[in-house]
């Protein structure tokens, strides 16, 4: 006849915190050993891939683990994949290009307007913003160009990628 069981704990319902799995001791004794529920990880923000580099966890243990368990070091590390912040880093940094793009196309038609004689000389010291505007309808094109020529341009990025990035999307 198969051995009777006795629990360990109080609780006797079979409740999702009181699962038990039965394991026979070096003593040839069989004995309840309880089951912690499933640990997971977080899961990317945008597109619900599992994050990488982050240690399995239950809500309760982790104010005890250390942040290196946690998270990873980038920004929104732990909340985004690499991924999804890449685009959303990529798709400010354009939108800001566009701006600025927009901003230069309108105050050149400002300059231009008034005086029709002095255009050929305006474009020869613009000739960088001319080839900006152009494919500014590309966007991507834009982007590239305008960052490729501009280190002051490239600074602005890291500090407005939280900004426009998380921004855009709660709109
Ligand atoms: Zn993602």
């Amino acid at each position: 006849m198969v051995q009777r069981l006795t629990l360990r704990r109080r609780l006797s319902y079979n409740t999702r915190s009181n699962k038990r799995r039965i394991v026979r001791t070096p003593g040839g004794r069989l004995v309840y050993q309880y089951v912690k529920k499933n640990k997971t990880v977080p899961r990317c923000g945008q597109c619900k891939e599992k994050l990488k580099g982050i240690t399995p966890s239950r809500p309760s243990e982790r104010p005890r683990l250390s942040k290196r368990h946690k998270t990873v070091s980038r920004t929104y590390g732990g909340v985004l994949c690499h991924g999804c912040l890449r685009e959303r880093i990529v798709r400010a940094f354009l939108i800001e290009e566009q701006k600025i793009v927009k901003a230069l196309k309108s105050q050149r038609e400002a300059l231009v307007k008034p005086v029709k004689a002095p255009k050929p000389k305006v474009e020869p010291k613009k000739k960088p913003v001319s080839k900006t505007t152009k494919p500014g309808a590309g966007g991507k094109g834009a982007g590239k160009s305008a960052g490729g020529k501009g280190p002051g341009v490239g600074g602005k990025k890291p500090g407005q990628k939280p900004t426009g990035g998380a921004g855009k999307p709660r709109k």
